[in-house]
């Protein structure tokens, strides 16, 4: 019997799994891969974003109540999970505010990497999903996740680096999620207008500078099966999603019909692998993949 495929997603906050690539990791779970999210902070600079849970003794307890939150995500997703234990840097309002001290987007990187390397070399993982290096949005959070991501990527494999963080693993592969794209919005304001749903998306579309994606996507998953498990993961965040609200306007059975993919950038390969791919383990052959040692 050959070892199970590991793949591992890299996140800022929790909810950030669950609204990146969460169908993705569904799918493979389901198919037998072990997957691992790690959470790098515990969200506790996030706002209530849902009117319904904005609420004294929720905002008091925001750390703890995302714990809970993300537990029960990690549930409905099926994936294992684990907080590598920094402070959220918060969303600030303009350039000028300065970050609060200690947090997470703060540290030199070799202090920011070292529990992802140390993941990574326990959890050996042959695929590594993360943002690009605009964080995919620009939270100095998540622009700090690609950096410890790469970071990771490429020292994690190293004897000589990280000597403290266990025994060398080298990932084979590292992705950038890929779910805000000008084309994926288009196709879908388009449907929705043809249906006559009427578009949330007409402004933001508008709003989008017309160049050349700076990550093109090389790899589109297929999993509008798991589009609800997507769903009711992200809606376990429930202080963080309203569930009237922008995440849940496109009827999912349209989504389902017009992009039923997750989508990807491949950032870096060790092994070959021809693009356009619909599979992250493309390329990677199980029998030949060795075992974990957990
Ligand atoms: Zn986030």
């Amino acid at each position: 019997m050959s070892a199970p495929l590991r793949l591992m997603a890299v996140h800022a906050h929790p909810d950030d799994e669950s609204s990146k690539g969460a169908a993705t990791m569904a799918r493979y779970v389901r198919e037998g891969v072990e997957v691992l999210v790690c959470t790098l902070t515990g969200g506790e600079r996030g706002s209530v974003l849902n009117p319904k849970m904005d609420r004294p003794e929720i905002v008091a307890n925001i750390g703890e109540v995302r714990r809970a939150e993300m537990a029960r995500a990690r549930e409905i997703l099926g994936v294992e999970q684990r907080f590598l234990g920094f402070i959220d840097s918060g969303l600030p309002e303009n350039e000028e505010e300065e970050l609060p001290e200690g947090c997470f987007a703060l540290h030199k990187l070799e202090d920011a990497a070292a529990p992802l390397v140390a993941a990574v070399r326990e959890f050996r993982p042959h695929v590594i999903i993360t943002y690009d290096d605009d964080g995919g949005y620009p939270h100095p959070d998540h622009i700090m996740t690609n950096k410890v991501s790469v970071e990771a990527f490429e020292a994690a494999g190293d004897p000589d680096r990280y000597p403290d963080a266990g025994d060398p693993w080298q990932p084979l592969k590292l992705y950038y999620q890929m779910g805000f794209t000008k084309e994926r919005f288009e196709a879908l304001h388009e449907a929705m207008t043809e249906r006559g749903l009427g578009s949330p998306y007409s402004d933001w579309i508008a709003r989008w500078e017309d160049r050349p994606a700076k990550w093109p996507v090389t790899t589109r998953v297929p999993c509008g099966d798991y589009f609800q498990i997507r769903d009711e993961a992200l809606l376990a965040h429930a202080t963080q999603v309203d569930p009237d609200g922008f995440w849940f306007v496109c009827p999912r059975e349209l989504q389902q019909e017009i992009w039923p993919t997750e989508d990807y950038h491949l950032a870096r390969s060790l092994v070959d692998t021809e693009t356009p791919e619909d599979d992250l383990f493309a390329g990677i052959h199980a029998d030949e993949v060795e075992p974990a040692c957990h």
